[in-house]
């Protein structure tokens, strides 16, 4: 009896085994999927358009730097260097209410990332580094995404400060050099041209997108495994 009862327990135990590892189809499936990481202010949400505007209109009477002067990513480095106190006026922008959630999206951008959330083989997310002062910004960044790519793209949003240890096939980023604790991150880094980056030579290895009228599909499609 107590034999026959073990059996049972085993047989029982077997079975729910195997319902534990029946394979994930969708995780299977979904690990031959590119996956595109997309960066957000300067690719999708023209923070340098914004933070010139909003500058001008706080400060009518300082010194600004136009969009064609600009050099280097960080905007309060070269306002510093302009003289050192409009540094600390530059931050006072992007870190006012409503600053990011009121940046006009970068020509075909939104339309972009929406086509590639609709091809087949294609994971899209958007990675994007919120400030360190967090009052408004990662609310206003979330907002912004679902008010111009809809209330399922919050799925779809990773707010990170390092991004190298987000995996994904490529990063588009206007950032030149993005660093973190991974040096070797699994994706290749798109630079995406801004008017901070466009005056620099990238490495040989990196490749630029120019706009998103420039051949972003290409770009993709350099990256899939060949079916044949
Ligand atoms: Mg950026």
């Amino acid at each position: 009896m107590t034999g026959r009862l073990l059996r049972i327990a085993r047989t029982f135990l077997q079975n729910k085994q195997s319902n534990c590892i029946i394979p994930n189809m969708s995780s299977s499936s979904s690990a031959k999927k590119l996956r595109v990481l997309v960066d957000m202010d300067g690719v999708i949400a023209d923070f340098e358009g914004g933070f010139l505007r909003k500058y001008r209109t706080k400060y009518p009477n300082e010194p600004y730097i136009t969009l064609e002067d600009r050099r280097g990513f960080w905007v309060s480095t070269q306002y510093g260097h302009l003289r050192s106190d409009l540094c600390e006026k530059a931050i006072s922008i992007w870190e006012s209410k409503d600053f990011f959630v009121e940046l006009e999206p970068i020509p075909g951008g939104v339309q972009a990332v929406k086509e590639m959330a609709k091809m087949e083989n294609t994971d899209i997310f958007i990675c994007t580094s919120p400030i360190k002062h967090y009052v408004h910004c990662p609310y206003e960044k979330y907002a912004w995404i679902e008010k111009h790519l809809g209330y399922d793209f919050l799925e779809k949003t990773i707010l990170t400060r390092d991004k190298t240890v987000v995996t994904g096939d490529i990063l588009i980023d206007d950032k030149p050099d993005i660093l973190g604790v991974d040096p070797t991150p699994s994706w290749e880094h798109i630079l995406f041209t801004a008017c901070h980056n466009k005056h620099i030579t990238p490495s040989s290895s990196q490749r630029r997108l120019l706009s998103w009228a420039h051949d972003w599909r290409g770009i993709l499609d350099s990256k899939r495994p060949l079916t044949r």
